[in-house]
C-alpha cells in the first residue's frame, strides 16, 4: 500500500520542498496551505486551500488516518516580521490556533506519527548575548526567556504535541529548525530572512556600490541549506525518537561574513552601510551533539554551497522582475 502523508504549509517554503521529496519517494500526499505554492507548481497529489486556523476545515482534510502528517503551518516571517511587535497577537494566536486544531483532528482520526516544526526562537535569550559563544544544546531551553512571542508559541506548541504524546499515544515529532535557506523562499515579501535579504540585496547593488545590513553586522547565526532541512526531518520522522532536537547547522557566521560571502559569489566589490533595524539575539548557533547521537547524523554542507544555489536563484527571480518593470 501506498505510503500516505499530510503537508500543513505545503504552500511554503518548506512545506512545498518536503512535498517534492515525498513524491520522490513514492508517497500519496495531500498539501493544504492558505495559497499554492508561489515560484513553482506544487507535486502534491491533492491540494487544499484553506485556513487551518479553521477547526472544520482541519477535520475535512484529515479524512483519513495518514501514515504521516507534518505539521509547518505557522504565521512567521524574519526579523522584520516577527521582532517589531507589530504581529505579536496574530503570530500567537494563528500559529497556536492551527497547532491545537491539527492536533485535535490527528487524534479523532487515529493518526498517529506527527512531525512539528519548531524553532531555534525559542531558547532563552539569556544564553545568546555573547556572539562568539551561544548556547543552544537542547536542555538549555529552560527556564524559559525566548527574545519573541514567536518563541515563546514555539515552545507552548512544542509541549502541547508531547502532552498529545504522553496523554493520547501520538507519535510526536519535534524539530528546533535554524535559520533554514534556498531556492524558492521569501526574498521580497517582506517575511524573507538575512539571506535572502542579503542576496537580494547584493543582486541589486551595482559593483562598487553599497548594502544596507540592519545593526552592526557582528551578530552571529547559522545556515541551514534547505536539502539538509529536509533530510533531518525525515531522518527524525522516521527515527524512534521524539526530540525535540536541533536541525541546523554548526559553521557560524556574522552577518558580515554573511553579506562579505555573498558579495563575492557574485563577483562584486561591496560597501556595507549599517543602519538601524532588528536584529533579535546578538548570536545563534546550533548544537548538533543530540542528533548526531540519536540519529548517527548531522547536516554537513558548507554555507558557501548552499548559498551559491541560493545567489543564483535569487539573482534571476531580480532580472525578471526588473524585466517586468
Ligand atoms: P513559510 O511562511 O514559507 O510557510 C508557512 C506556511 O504556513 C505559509 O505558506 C502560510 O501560508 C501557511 N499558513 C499560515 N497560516 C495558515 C493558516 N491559518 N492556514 C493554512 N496555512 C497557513 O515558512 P517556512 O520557512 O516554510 O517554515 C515552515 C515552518 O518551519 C514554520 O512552522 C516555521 O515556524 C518553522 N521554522 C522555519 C524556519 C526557517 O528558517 N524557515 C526556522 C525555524 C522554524
Amino acid at each position: 500500500m501506498q505510503v500516505t502523508a499530510l503537508v500543513c504549509g505545503a504552500g511554503g517554503f518548506i512545506g512545498h520542498h518536503l512535498v517534492r521529496r515525498l513524491k520522490s519517494e513514492g508517497y500519496w500526499v495531500r498539501g493544504t496551505d492558505l495559497k499554492f505554492p508561489r515560484f513553482s507548481p506544487t507535486d502534491a497529489d491533492d491540494f487544499a486551500i484553506g485556513d487551518l486556523r479553521e477547526q472544520a476545515f482541519v477535520r475535512d482534510i484529515v479524512d483519513r488516518r495518514f501514515d504521516e502528517v507534518y505539521q509547518l503551518a505557522a504565521d512567521m516571517g524574519g526579523a522584520g516580521y516577527i521582532f517589531t511587535g507589530e504581529n505579536d497577537a496574530d503570530v500567537m494566536h494563528n500559529s497556536a490556533t492551527i497547532n491545537l486544531n491539527v492536533l485535535d483532528a490527528c487524534r479523532k482520526r487515529n493518526v498517529k506519527r506527527i512531525f512539528y516544526s519548531s524553532s531555534a526562537c525559542m531558547y532563552p535569550e539569556y544564553n545568546q548575548r555573547d556572539p562568539g559563544n551561544p548556547k543552544c544544546s537542547e536542555d538549555s531551553a529552560y527556564p524559559a526567556a525566548p527574545d519573541s512571542e514567536y518563541g515563546w508559541e514555539k515552545l507552548f506548541s512544542e509541549r502541547l504535541y508531547l502532552a498529545y504524546a504522553r496523554n493520547h499515544g501520538i507519535e510526536a515529532r519535534v524539530a528546533r529548525y535554524h535559520n533554514i535557506f534556498g531556492p524558492e523562499g521569501s526574498w521580497n515579501d517582506g517575511k524573507e530572512k538575512a539571506p535572502a535579504a542579503i542576496c537580494r540585496k547584493v543582486a541589486m547593488a551595482r559593483d562598487g556600490g553599497g548594502i544596507e545590513i540592519w545593526g552592526d553586522g557582528e551578530q552571529t547565526r547559522s545556515f541551514l541549506f534547505i536539502d539538509e532541512c529536509l533530510e533531518g526531518t525525515i531522518r527524525l520522522m522516521r527515527s524512534d525518537w521524539q526530540g525535540p532536537v536541533n536541525i541546523g547547522s554548526e559553521e557560524m557566521v556574522t552577518i558580515n561574513q554573511l553579506a562579505d560571502l555573498a558579495a563575492a559569489i557574485a563577483g562584486k566589490k561591496l560597501e556595507k552601510n549599517h543602519i538601524p533595524g532588528p536584529t533579535g539575539v546578538r548570536g545563534r548557533n546550533s548544537d548538533n551533539a543530540l542528533i548526531r547521537q540519536n540519529l548517527g547524523w548531522a547536516p554537513s554542507a558548507r554555507l558557501a554551497d548552499g548559498l551559491e544555489t541560493t545567489y543564483r536563484w535569487i539573482e534571476q527571480q531580480v532580472l525578471s522582475n526588473s524585466r517586468k518593470d
